[in-house]
């Protein structure tokens, strides 16, 4: 029989942990006082985020002040320190929401952190606990309180859908047109990886995969561009975070016909080498480097920070969703792309890569993930870095697309 435990006896318990506590507290075992060991700000024109990254879990309490319009923010049992200072030379001039950020210290055990503000934002502030290398964050994103009434772009309006976790419902009512035309355009969302606070791989020189997957996606962009048969969106075209689910959406919103996500291959021996091109697997991955692969790439949610309320839909409804024909022409494109990924580099796999990117889980476009090159091996890092390697994989990807096109399965 299960032993019953008595109200009062419980709450007798409860007041005996609460004076323990009390006393605890009154002997005085403060709290270490926190450090912060890095700060960030990343503007872009949908959102700017300031990172304050620290040596423990930070809290704050956050007030709107007028006249001029601004935010401050209280940080408990911080000391200013020089890292902290360099916040002010952090804002550029070209930042659309902050005009400048102060920081004092208000009382012995508070710091304040004030953002005089451009125009009305929305702020999103949510801590992130460690990661990779990164330690506890503290973040602060600024969203416009009005988006821009000339911006046809649908990332900002997704990132709202996102953090209020309504993404996958919004998602599940796209439906792509059955009806499309003959001669329309094929629509191409190019998905340069990473970005932001998450800066991809890092190859031993510090380049980063963020920018060199930028790159060369804008020079892809280009090459589309003169395609007449072509319409090409781009998932960001700046140093920005946009968590994966949002590069998907945006796809979807966009009735994109193919996904292709450009990135920069890390491994842990420097001696590893090789162009590969990846589709997605509802099975599992085609090899343990693959399944790795995935499971590190998939980590850039939390590198790159989201709040908790995006993730309240643990999501396998978009992938349950998946048919057949649209995993069957991602082998069918990346394939494409693979053969002329073999004009360019050496190929680090013969055939195409399977395994569970969560960026190319869109159930009716086919998609693909091109693994440019390895930026931790040191010669494929200095060759991602010049403008002929660029342009010759941003051709190989247009050259791949054209050939996948005539192939296709409908
Ligand atoms: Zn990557």
């Amino acid at each position: 029989m299960p032993k019953t435990f008595s109200p009062t006896k419980r709450l007798l318990i409860k007041g005996i942990i609460a004076t323990c506590l009390l006393s605890v507290s009154r002997i005085g075992l403060a709290a270490p006082m926190a450090q912060i060991v890095a700060v960030r700000v990343w503007p872009s024109s949908t959102y700017t985020r300031i990172t304050l990254e620290s040596n423990v879990n930070l809290s704050y309490k956050r007030t709107f002040l007028s006249n001029p319009e601004r935010i401050a923010i209280d940080i408990d049992n911080l000391n200013l320190n020089p890292t902290l200072k360099t916040i002010s030379s952090k804002v550029l001039s070209r930042d659309p929401y902050i005009k400048s950020i102060r920081v004092l210290q208000r009382d012995p055990k508070t710091v304040r952190i004030m953002i005089e503000l451009k125009q009305d934002v929305q702020p999103n502030i949510f801590t992130l606990a460690p990661v990779a290398e990164f330690k506890d964050r503290l973040v602060i994103d600024l969203y416009p309180s009005k988006p821009n009434s000339a911006d046809d772009d649908p990332l900002l309006a997704l990132l709202e859908e996102y953090k209020k976790g309504d993404l996958n419902k919004k998602q599940a009512e796209i439906k792509t047109p059955t009806n499309k035309k003959k001669n329309a355009p094929i629509i191409v969302m190019l998905d340069p990886g990473h970005g932001g606070e998450d800066p991809g791989a890092i190859g031993y020189k510090k380049t980063r995969e963020k920018d060199i997957v930028l790159q060369i996606a804008r020079r892809t962009y280009n090459l589309l561009k003169k395609e007449p048969q072509i319409k090409v969106y781009m998932t960001r075209n700046e140093d920005i975070f946009i968590p994966l689910k949002v590069r998907v959406a945006k796809a979807r919103s966009l009735h994109a016909d193919l996904f292709i996500s450009i990135h920069a291959d890390a491994f842990a021996s420097r001696a590893v080498k090789g162009s590969s091109v990846f589709s997605l697997s509802t099975r599992g991955a085609s090899s343990s480097a693959a399944s790795y692969l995935a499971q590190t790439q998939n980590e850039a949610d939390q590198i790159g920070g989201v709040s908790r309320s995006g993730d309240k839909y643990l999501d396998n409804t978009i992938l349950d969703l998946v048919q057949k024909t649209t995993l069957s022409n991602g082998v069918l494109l990346g394939t494409a792309i693979l053969n002329r990924m073999k004009g360019v580099n050496k190929l680090h796999k013969p055939s195409i890569e399977k395994a569970g990117f969560a960026v190319l889980k869109a159930p009716d476009i086919p998609s693909v993930l091109v693994e440019t090159a390895f930026i931790s091996n040191i010669g494929e890092e200095q060759k991602l870095k010049t403008v002929s390697f660029q342009n010759q994989v941003s051709k190989a990807i247009v050259d791949g697309i054209k050939d996948y096109l005539k192939k296709r399965k409908n």
